[in-house]
């Protein structure tokens, strides 16, 4: 039983499409999340019943779901694109949790939907267990996430470059509202939607906003907040398109994305982005440009359009400010620094800069620093002693450090290890590296020693492929 309580449905009708999922063949449950469902206010041995899968896999439609595809657009790799929308995602309806938080509960590669366009509507394997592990991962390391509640296998071979098996996620986020969404709306020139959807916002996610101008700082700062979140983890989205951005500031839509083993400022994975547009090193400036894009889509609601690209301008230009000041606490506690200021950036960025030089490992470089070992990450020993001496001379607390440095990230190289496994039918691998993987912080085991582990030269995983 999911207790549902939808309010996206009572938006304008234009805003979306009720839809219904396509039956699957043969649901098999892989893994679900016992502990987001209590959250959610669902019975955690509910779960594992057929009914569940069944929902799950969009065979069955739950009592209280109504189910929806969203209507949206976006700037894909800078481009616009007017008609994007779920085309292979389904929102089920919300429920209000037991901390009083509205949720969506979403499934994605649900079959297809008036915004298909030519896909197929469907998910593999692959990208559901990459999205499972990765988005856990995020929420057990304190990043704003969407969260992954169960998925299945769905019995269909679906067919990309090879059949592949088909696969579907069940997904929760505090909205599924996109900079996309909004935008959409202020191209078709709908001020009744767009003054809706800003007051269903406002009421779900800001509620102390009271103006398009107060909603931008918000959300500007919630960008500001997660970007340097994913910088301090060293994680690269791959797709920032603005269909990707969330409003409420959870990292969403995780395609190609991936945690960097060596550290490169520089580090691309997505297959298609040639150009590096979504680089580690761009994704503050790329949440710059989306804002700009967020903020011309809420030019409309405003009497005085003049004014208002005034007003809004200097709001995004904040934005950097914002940004670095979670960037200097994000890094200031990986180095165990207290209160770490302004003062402290040099300190810092010269530790990334013999990190880059040296091509050590980011995960495990601040997870060992206060370790005798530190220096093995490090060519130019006699270099990050320097450093070193300075680091000590400033003081650290290794309590700070040690939940501020994971131990364990769903490596890329693991993940694909899981993803092969389980195109054989073998989840064990994905069970093991979700255990480890959402106690991100607990010392390295016997059992999850592996996992610590960065890749060796041929290991490594460096390119990614979008989900579809
Ligand atoms: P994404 O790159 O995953 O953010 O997706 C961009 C757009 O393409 C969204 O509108 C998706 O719904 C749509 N899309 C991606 N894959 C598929 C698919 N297999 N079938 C239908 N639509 C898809
Ligand atoms: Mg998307």
């Amino acid at each position: 039983m999911i207790p549902f309580n939808n309010s996206y449905v009572h938006l304008p009708a234009q805003m979306f499409t009720r839809q219904t999922a396509k039956p699957v063949p043969d649901p098999t449950l892989i893994i679900a999340n016992a502990r987001l469902a209590t959250t959610l206010g669902i019975d955690p041995d509910w779960l594992n019943t057929p009914a569940a899968r069944d929902i799950f896999a969009g065979n069955a439609v739950a009592d209280g779901s109504e189910p929806l595809a969203s209507a949206y657009a976006g700037h894909q790799f800078g481009n616009w694109n007017p008609g994007l929308g779920d085309g292979r995602a389904l929102l089920l309806g919300e429920v209000l949790g037991t901390d009083g938080v509205r949720r969506d509960i979403q499934l994605k590669g649900s079959g297809p939907t008036p915004y298909s366009r030519s896909g197929d509507g469907r998910a593999w394997l692959g990208p559901v267990l990459r999205e499972y592990l990765v988005s856990e991962a995020m929420h057990a390391m304190g990043v704003p996430t969407t969260r992954a509640l169960a998925a299945v296998t769905t019995g269909e071979t679906v067919v990309r470059e090879e059949p592949l098996p088909g696969a579907i996620i069940t997904r929760v986020a505090q909205s599924h509202i996109r900079v996309g969404t909004f935008q959409l709306m202020a191209a078709r020139g709908d001020i009744d939607a767009l003054s809706a959807l800003f007051d269903h916002v406002v009421d779900r996610h800001f509620p102390e906003v009271d103006s398009p101008a107060a909603l931008l700082t918000a959300v500007t700062k919630a960008q500001a907040k997660l970007i340097a979140k994913w910088m301090s983890v060293g994680f690269v989205h791959g797709v920032m398109n603005t269909d990707n951005v969330s409003i409420a500031g959870e990292t969403i839509d995780y395609g190609p994305c991936a945690f960097m083993d060596v550290y490169d400022a520089a580090s691309v994975f997505s297959a298609i982005d040639r150009q590096g547009r979504y680089a580690y090193q761009n994704q503050p400036r790329i949440a710059v440009w989306n804002l700009a894009q967020f903020a011309t889509s809420l030019i409309p609601l405003m009497p005085d359009q003049d004014a208002a690209i005034e007003e809004f301008t200097a709001i995004i230009n904040a934005f950097p400010t914002h940004y670095e000041a979670q960037w200097i606490t994000a890094f200031g506690a990986k180095l165990g620094l207290d209160a770490p200021s302004e003062d402290d950036r040099a300190l810092i960025s010269d530790l990334l800069g013999l990190m880059q030089q040296d091509r050590a490992d980011f995960t495990n470089t601040f997870a060992n620093l206060a370790g005798p070992d530190a220096h093995d990450q490090f060519v130019d020993r006699a270099a990050f002693q320097a450093w070193s001496a300075r680091w000590q001379a400033r003081g650290y607390d290794a309590d700070i450090m040690a939940t501020a440095n994971p131990v364990i990230i769903p490596r890329n190289h693991q993940v694909e290890a899981v993803i092969a496994a389980g195109r054989d039918a073998d989840f064990s691998p994905c069970h093991a590296l979700l255990a480890a993987v959402t106690q991100p912080y607990a010392p390295a085991t016997d059992a999850t020693a592996a996992f610590a582990r960065a890749p060796a030269m041929d290991e490594r995983v460096t390119q990614t492929f979008c989900g579809t």
